[in-house]
């Protein structure tokens, strides 16, 4: 059933002219908004209807970063987010089962704990081969077991774009950043595809709950053979834009792929390339060093091998989605998507974390996305602070380059935080740090509507399909979402926004989510 008639308090449709509290779609595209007591008069009896007198109902929300498959999976494993001290995390690993041999976790944030993480402390918790994911994905906590499989030992070089984080003694200390990660990754048990596929579908009712109609997926060719198995078998029931590693480049080239091929599921979108790391690593990299000592991070791809896979996918078609978060790799993204031909969809740069006040309309001039994650801000605003000095007037500028006239995809990086948009909504508009009270440069702060725009219609342009997404108008294809309170009325600082709850979530004219699902 791809049809119904739903009337709320109000409708937020991104178009002036399309205004009303009612909305009515059917074979799956919006056919009218409009006054509910005429809709009710006009749309025939058989169409299911929604009567939802206090709610306000918005565009699906399209998550503009994510980790899918990899969400997916982690919902099985050691989760050690929000593990304030180690032995807390060393208690979590300590109950979990081993899956094919190896004891597999994620989440972890020593950036506040006293003791920090070694192989030996993760001995004392498992025998098993361990591999633990940081939160941000770009370190991991090994143990003695885990680095002997790999065969990882005080001989082993680091490698390009890696470190392999040694002790006083030359030792390694089972922390492995960024690439040095690659070391052991091989050695993994890989999930068998039905697995994934089942997790896939779990964690896409997931999606929905979170009133999720969309995603931006970074991710390999597995996680991609999972979608196109989902849409063989008619359950992908998210829009998906998807976005191959780099690595990918000549296979996609010598296959004619294009950037804004696919269905109306499953798009390729651009290829992702990595220019440097993370602000929780201190791997991202920074025109000037980090505030206290060492080095300005860690650029991961070189200028030279950069520019020509980013020419030679612009040239054959293919968007580019560059990571880079130091205010360096920002600059380096910016130099690099400027002068490219432009493809069916724009380029765009992840994350954007950092940039220096000379940069701040670039972006906007060269007509390239900044896909950014404000539900990283209220974590990352005191190491910002720590780690960049007077540099973090340039973290997370949404308001700044909103006003330049940069689109805004925004998104959740997930797993390296919650998909609920209601999370990421409330930390553009309050820009909280964690255990504090006041925002962090407010001036920054988004209005719900923008945050909201940036979650809808900037993911719609930045996918290349604003006709038809993004907007509750008539033609579009009817994903939506009716929410049980309206956020903008009350505070304005996102508070009310985590109350908030989904009533209902409408995927191509399907109840996904809701009453009669
Ligand atoms: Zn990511």
């Amino acid at each position: 059933m791809t049809e119904g008639l739903l009337s709320c308090r109000r409708l937020i449709t991104f178009d002036s002219t399309c205004q009303g509290d009612a909305i009515w779609w059917e074979h799956g595209a919006i056919r009218m908004v409009g006054d509910g007591l005429e809709l009710e008069r006009r749309v025939p009896s058989r169409v299911p209807r929604y009567h939802l007198p206090t709610a306000l109902v918005t565009p699906g929300l399209v998550d503009g970063h994510t980790h899918f498959g990899m969400w997916a999976m982690q919902r099985a494993r050691v989760d050690l987010a929000g593990a304030r001290t180690l032995s807390e995390a060393l208690r979590r690993v300590r109950l979990v089962q081993a899956d094919q041999g190896w004891v597999r976790g994620h989440g972890w944030d020593a950036n506040h704990w006293a003791d920090p993480p070694d192989r030996r402390a993760l001995d004392a918790a498992t025998e098993v081969p361990a591999f633990l994911e940081s939160i941000d994905v770009h370190a991991a906590w090994v143990n003695t077991a885990g680095l002997a499989v790999a065969g990882v030992t005080r001989q082993t070089p680091d490698p390009p774009g890696g470190r392999i984080v040694r002790d006083p003694a030359g030792e390694p200390t089972g922390i492995l950043l960024e690439r040095a990660q690659e070391l052991v990754r091989p050695h993994l048990p890989r999930p068998r595809p039905d697995e994934l596929r089942a997790r896939m579908r779990e964690a896409q009712a997931a999606a929905h709950r979170f009133g999720i109609t969309g995603l931006h997926d970074v991710e390999g060719p597995e996680v991609l053979r999972g979608f196109r198995a989902m849409e063989l078998a008619e359950e992908l029931r998210l829009r998906v834009l998807f976005h191959p590693p780099v690595e990918r480049l000549s296979t996609l080239i010598r296959h004619r792929a294009m950037s804004g091929q696919g269905t109306p599921w499953l798009m390729l979108g651009g290829v992702k390339l990595f220019l440097d790391g993370t602000l929780g690593s201190r791997t991202a990299w920074m025109l000037a060093p980090y505030e206290d000592g060492g080095d300005s991070g860690l650029p991961l791809t070189s200028e030279a091998v950069a520019r020509e896979a980013v020419t030679r996918a612009a040239e054959a078609g293919l968007a580019v989605a560059v990571h880079a978060i130091g205010d360096a790799a920002v600059r380096r993204a910016l130099d690099l998507l400027a002068p490219l031909p432009r493809t069916a969809l724009p380029h765009r740069i992840e994350h954007l974390q950092c940039i220096d006040p000379a940069d701040l309309t670039r972006a906007a001039q060269s007509g390239i996305v900044a896909s950014m994650q404000p539900a990283h801000l209220p974590g990352d605003a005191p190491l910002a602070e720590a780690r960049w000095g007077s540099r973090s007037r340039g973290a997370y500028l949404f308001k700044s380059l909103l006003r330049a006239g940069t689109v805004l995809a925004l998104g959740s990086d997930v797993p390296v935080t919650t998909p609920d948009p209601r999370v990421g909504i409330a930390a553009a508009m309050g820009r909280v740090p964690v255990e504090r009270a006041t925002p962090w440069f407010p001036e920054e702060r988004l209005r719900f509507d923008e945050a909201l725009r940036g979650y809808t219609l900037g993911n719609a342009l930045a996918g290349g399909v604003a006709g038809r997404r993004g907007r509750l108008v008539a033609g579009a294809d009817a994903d939506l979402v009716a929410w049980d309170v309206d956020p903008a009325v009350e505070d304005g600082v996102g508070r009310a926004m985590l109350e908030a709850r989904v009533l209902l979530t409408v995927v191509g004219g399907e109840v996904v989510f809701g009453p009669l699902s």
